[in-house]
């Protein structure tokens, strides 16, 4: 797994050197890992997993819990290289309220079938555009969809924001370091499941933004590779091609691309987002 601008590394804290105690194995640093959920959890000696997952009899119980570790470190890695705040990492289907509200139901209905048919989506590259105003829930069910297939399928996903994209863009013009523009794209385009969310959220500059080239750019290398792409933006449908512009548009509409209108009041201090 790649970590980067976009896909974080879980973080280590209050971590020093460290040996096992067992002969021949090196030492490494001891600390505590940044879980998905919020909790921490200390880190244990490479080696001596190593040991215990490749030169230990299959039906011992260091074996085994050595295969439960290495699978719970994995997920863990791809949840948080989802790029998911924590703010949003709660996010679920069932955590999303939608009382008697029949157009809140269609639009949970929706997300949560996208997520559990994700298999079909992605062969067929079919794109899911969630739009409406801001403050009804769009980015929680952009989520829970992230969660559903990272956990479900071993896939791996990624959620940016429109800004984000143009501002890592912004940097690498600047210095020398750090990832070239072809670099972030590339980025965009390998991941399974890719949400570009807030777009359209910021005036454009007419001449200046070239937010929309570059979200067209992205958009269009995963089409090119029939790679689906989740797009949150609370303008109307058919305004989306002025933030995107007009083939990046017919793009996710194509294939059966699907849409999923929240038309509602916002629901801010209903708890979601
Ligand atoms: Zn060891």
């Amino acid at each position: 797994m790649t970590f980067s601008k976009f896909s974080p590394a879980p973080q280590l804290i209050e971590s020093r050197t460290r040996a096992c105690g067992v002969p021949g194995h090196n030492q490494f640093q001891q600390g505590l890992v940044e879980q998905f959920d919020g909790s921490w959890k200390p880190n244990t000696c490479p080696a001596c997993r190593w040991q215990a997952l490749y030169n230990t009899p299959k039906d011992r119980d260091e074996h085994l819990s050595a295969v439960a570790d290495d699978a719970a470190e994995y997920l863990n890695l791809a949840l948080i290289a989802t790029g998911i705040t924590p703010r949003f990492r709660g996010c679920s289907f069932d955590g999303y309220t939608t009382g008697d509200d029949k157009a809140k139901q269609r639009a949970l209905s929706i997300c949560r079938k996208y997520a559990e048919g994700f298999e079909a989506h992605s062969q067929a590259g079919r794109a899911l555009m969630l739009m409406g105003e801001i403050g009804t829930g769009k980015t929680h069910l952009a989520c829970a969809i992230l969660q559903h297939v990272v956990r479900q399928g071993g896939y791996t996903g990624l959620i940016v924001t429109a800004e984000s994209i143009t501002q890592a863009v912004t940097d690498s013009f600047r210095g020398n370091a750090g990832p070239s523009k072809s670099d972030l794209i590339a980025e965009l385009a390998a991941v399974d499941l890719l949400v570009i969310d807030e777009v359209g959220m910021h005036t454009a500059k007419p001449g200046k933004d070239f937010t929309p080239g570059l979200l067209h750019e992205a958009i269009d290398r995963r089409y090119q590779l029939i790679k689906p792409t989740i797009l949150i933006s609370n303008q109307k449908p058919e305004m989306l091609q002025d933030f995107i512009g007009p083939r990046a548009a017919d793009r996710l509409r194509e294939n059966g691309g699907l849409l999923a209108p929240f038309t509602w009041g916002s629901a801010r201090s209903g708890g979601t987002a």
